[in-house]
């Protein structure tokens, strides 16, 4: 499954092009939104900046997003409020102002093309009004200029909406394209296919890549979605979830952004063709990552729910990606614990990135330079309610449960098929107690130690992306083991059966 956006990728020739220098002021670590704002930022104040992406720009997150820049986002603010204080809702809603602000001037200025729509939170039933309406409620209080409309005039039935005038929806691909350009430009130095493996726990901070390169410098980012060094076990604080995207031609398309009150929620928006028309974008269905029967199934789902409300079309592109989020909402930012102040971090975007991310770059930047915006204070110093502490407790117990079943449901050899497309089949081989994942893709079969290399949680065959996903952490592996995402760095190893003794 491959995203639209990838289709129409604007690329970026300085991409690459300059060595890479053994030292520098900031090693940014990731190469999607939050990673090139940061950079620009730090180029902009003069900083010398290396980013090192392990696969390409925007691979992971950023280039399979929606693609809404919005300040109505879903039920986000009425599910803030019932965990946080309304002085740290105030600051994200302010945060994500700036957020917004200073992404579409950079549009502006840069030519990335960007439209302006309403957005929209609809009840799709009459069970899903009241948190529609709580939504329009903590709007309010939280000084978000949104109206309540009994007929959102969608082309469908819908129960209410809380509505928000002139927010955006934009590409990904020229924005990110246009980021790596300015990083460029400006003397930056951005690196494709450079896994960072390790940063030096004492002294200056070194940063190391999985092929041996090493550059010291004074800070480092961590702009990785979840962050890829343990400390401070943000892994165990963030739950990885996983939605859909389907696109078609042909149909009719909404005038507005869309997304649904219930969970889970359904996002609706339309994509300027190239030709002239307007095409369809319908995504969500989300779950944990790895912890669902069938992907297939949920992207079904997407499509069935589509077809109910929209008219008949073509389906030209389907994919799905994760982004994690945080017990209370709130994103994490600031300085990693044990890193002495030089190593920074940004995740927990709960889906909604192109905001939260450029507010996270302007936030880091800040910290870095001594002047951290206004907004960044109450969201760092937060207490959470009991309500939201609950929430970490319960997201934990179920990792412990997810690691349970996997080790238990190993021993019954789970086997997930897909014959025409792929096969991925899980479990014990005679007595060896570690469970070996098998997976024949495209005529090649691989057999590996079934066991993600983060934290040891029982691998899952993904019959959507033919991935091997793990339900602790959300860490990804493609069928022949390399490490797609999630905090894992390490690939997996190869099952290499004993030889048969006679
Ligand atoms: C289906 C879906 C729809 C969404 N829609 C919207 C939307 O409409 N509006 C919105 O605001 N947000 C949306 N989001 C959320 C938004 O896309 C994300 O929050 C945002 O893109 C995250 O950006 P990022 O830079 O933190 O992460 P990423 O884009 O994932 O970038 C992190 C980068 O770090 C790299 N990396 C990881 N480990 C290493 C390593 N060890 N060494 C080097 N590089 C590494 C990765 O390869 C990756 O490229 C959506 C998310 C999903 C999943």
């Amino acid at each position: 499954m491959s995203s639209y956006w990838f289709d129409t990728s604007a690329s970026s020739p300085g991409v690459n092009a300059a060595p890479c220098p053994e030292e520098a002021d900031v090693v940014v670590v990731g190469a999607g939104i939050t990673g090139l704002v940061t950079a620009v930022l730090l180029c902009n104040a003069g900083k010398s900046v290396v980013v090192l992406e392990a696969r390409g720009i925007g691979d992971v997150t950023t280039g399979h997003t929606t693609g809404k820049v919005s300040l109505l986002q879903g039920t986000k603010l009425s599910r803030m409020l019932k965990v946080q204080s309304t002085r740290v809702a105030k600051s994200y809603v302010d945060a994500n102002r700036e957020g917004q602000d200073w992404l579409l001037r950079f549009c502006l200025e840069h030519s990335v093309p960007f439209q302006i729509r309403t957005a929209m939170t609809f009840a799709a039933s009459l069970g899903e009004r009241r948190a529609a309406q709580d939504e329009h409620d903590a709007a309010q209080r939280l000084e978000v200029a949104t109206e309540w409309v009994e007929d959102a005039g969608v082309g469908f039935e819908t129960y209410g909406a809380t509505v928000l005038r002139d927010q955006a929806q934009l590409d990904p691909a020229p924005l990110l394209g246009a980021l790596a350009d300015r990083v460029v430009a400006q003397g930056g130095v951005v690196r494709e296919n450079s896994r960072v493996a390790a940063v030096s726990k004492f002294g200056q901070p070194v940063v190391t890549t999985s092929d041996g390169m090493a550059i010291r410098c004074r800070d480092v980012v961590l702009a990785t979605g979840t962050p890829v060094l343990d400390r401070g076990l943000y892994f165990a604080k963030l739950e990885a979830n996983r939605s859909y995207v389907v696109m078609f031609t042909g149909t009719s398309v909404p005038g507005a952004m869309l997304l649904s009150a219930g969970s889970p929620g359904f996002s609706v928006r339309d994509v300027p063709d190239p030709d002239g028309g307007q095409l369809l974008m319908v995504g969500g269905n989300g779950h944990v990552v790895g912890r669902t029967v069938s992907e297939r199934s949920r992207l079904d789902q997407v499509r069935g729910w589509a077809a109910e409300r929209f008219s008949e079309g073509t389906e030209i592109h389907a994919w799905s990606a994760q982004d994690y989020s945080s017990h209370d909402g709130v994103p994490f930012v600031g300085a990693l614990p044990r890193g002495r102040g030089r190593i920074h971090l940004a995740t927990g975007y709960d889906k909604w990135g192109l905001t939260n991310g450029v507010a996270a770059a302007m936030r880091i930047t800040g910290e870095i330079l001594g002047e951290a915006p206004g907004w960044a204070r109450p969201m760092a110093h937060r207490i959470t309610r009991p309500r939201g502490a609950l929430a970490m407790v319960s997201a934990n117990a179920k990792v412990g449960a997810a690691l349970a079943a996997g080790l238990v449901g190993a021993e019954l050899r789970v086997a997930t098929t897909t014959p025409d497309e792929g096969h991925g089949e899980i479990g014990r081989v005679g007595l060896n107690p570690i469970p070996v994942a098998t997976s024949t893709v495209e005529g090649r079969t691989c057999s590996l130690i079934g066991l993600c290399t983060h934290l040891g949680g029982v691998l899952k065959w993904n019959d959507a992306e033919r991935s091997w996903d793990c339900p602790l952490h959300g860490s990804r592996f493609a069928p022949d083991g390399t490490v797609l995402e999630g905090p894992a760095t390490k690939d997996l190893k190869a099952h290499n059966p004993p030889p048969a003794t006679s």
